[in-house]
C-alpha cells in the first residue's frame, strides 16, 4: 500500500504514452487541461476556472498514473496524497493538514518557478464522505469543510493555479457539496481495461523485457478478462521473476501463464471483504 506521510512536491514524468488503454479519460482529460491552459480567455470573458477533476473507478486502473500525465502535460508540480491521511482523532488536525496542503503546493510552485501545481487526493471519499455519516463526524466535517474553503479559494488571478484531482472508487458516498459547481467541476470515469488496452498495457511494460518468440500477448490480452493495469504489471513482473529463478534468459509463454495464476491467487487472498 502506497503511504504519503510526508507530503512532498514532486516533478511527473509520466506522460499519456505511458498509460494503456483509458482513450475515453485521456481525451476528457486533456480537454479539461486544454481549458486551464487558456487562462488569458477565461480572465477575459469571466469564466469560472476549473479548479477540481474527479477521476471515478476501481483500484489499480491508472488513475494516480493519469493524474501524473496531467501534471506533467500543464508543465505542474505534483502533490500525492491520500484521504485517509487526514482522518485523526484529534479535532483539527486534519483541517490544518488540508491548509498546509495547500500552502505546500502554492509553495513548492514557487520554488520550482512553476505556474501551477496539481494536487493528488487517492481516495478522496475517506474525507469527503456525506456530513454528518460518520461516526466522529466532527472531525471528518471540519476536515471537508476546510478542502472546499481552500478550493472555493482558488482564483484565476493567483500566481500558482492549483488543480485538484481527487479519486475514489466510491463516488455513490460522496457528499454532494464537493460535486458543486466551482469545485469538482469535471468527473472522469475509469474502467477496468477491455481487451484492446490490455494488449496496450501488456506492450507498455513489457517493453523493456526480453520475451521469447512463443509469447502472445494477444493471447494473453484475451485471457485476463477482469484484470487491471496494476494486475497486469504484476503479472509482466512475475513472469520475469519466473524466468530468472529458472535461469532463463528470455521469458517464456509458460511464465506468463504461471504469473496469471499467481496474480489471480494473490487476488483471493487479498481480498478484503469492504471496498
Ligand atoms: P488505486 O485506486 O489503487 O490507487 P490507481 O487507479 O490509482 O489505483 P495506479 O496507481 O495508477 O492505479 O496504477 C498502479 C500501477 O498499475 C501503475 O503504477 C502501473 O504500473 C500499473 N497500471 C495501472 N493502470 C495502467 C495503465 N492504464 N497503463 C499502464 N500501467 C497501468
Amino acid at each position: 500500500k502506497k503511504s504519503y506521510n510526508k507530503i512532498s512536491s514532486k516533478q511527473s514524468t509520466i506522460t499519456f504514452q505511458d498509460i494503456g488503454g483509458q482513450d475515453i479519460a485521456k481525451k476528457e482529460l486533456l480537454e479539461a487541461l486544454d481549458f486551464i491552459k487558456e487562462r488569458d480567455s477565461i480572465i477575459k470573458l469571466g469564466i469560472r476556472p476549473l479548479k477540481g477533476i474527479l477521476l471515478i473507478g476501481p483500484p489499480g486502473t491508472g488513475k494516480t498514473l493519469l493524474a501524473k500525465a496531467a501534471a506533467n502535460y500543464i508543465d505542474s508540480v505534483f502533490l500525492a496524497t491520500s484521504g485517509s491521511e487526514f482522518i485523526e482523532m484529534y479535532a483539527g488536525v486534519g483541517a490544518q493538514r488540508i491548509r498546509k496542503l495547500f500552502e505546500t503546493a502554492y509553495q513548492s510552485a514557487k520554488k520550482e518557478e512553476k505556474n501551477n501545481a496539481v494536487i493528488f487526493i487517492d481516495e478522496i471519499d475517506v474525507l469527503a464522505g456525506r456530513r454528518g455519516q460518520h461516526n466522529s463526524h466532527l472531525e471528518y466535517d471540519q476536515t471537508l469543510n476546510q478542502l472546499l474553503v481552500e478550493m472555493d479559494g482558488i482564483k484565476i488571478e493567483d500566481d500558482v493555479r492549483i488543480l485538484v484531482i481527487g479519486a475514489t472508487n466510491r463516488h455513490d458516498i460522496l457528499d454532494p457539496a464537493i460535486l458543486r459547481p466551482g469545485r469538482f467541476d469535471r468527473i472522469v470515469k475509469v474502467d477496468l481495461p477491455d481487451r484492446d488496452s490490455r494488449l496496450h498495457i501488456l506492450k507498455i511494460h513489457t517493453k523493456n523485457k526480453p520475451l521469447s518468440d512463443d509469447v502472445n500477448l494477444e493471447k494473453i490480452a484475451k485471457e485476463t478478462f477482469g484484470f487491471s493495469g496494476a494486475h497486469l504489471e504484476s503479472l509482466t513482473n512475475e513472469a520475469a521473476i519466473l524466468a530468472m529463478r529458472e535461469k532463463e534468459e528470455l521469458i517464456h509463454e509458460r511464465h506468463f501463464y504461471e504469473a496469471i495464476d499467481k496474480v489471480i491467487m494473490g487476488e483471493k487472498l487479498n481480498r478484503k471483504p469492504t471496498k
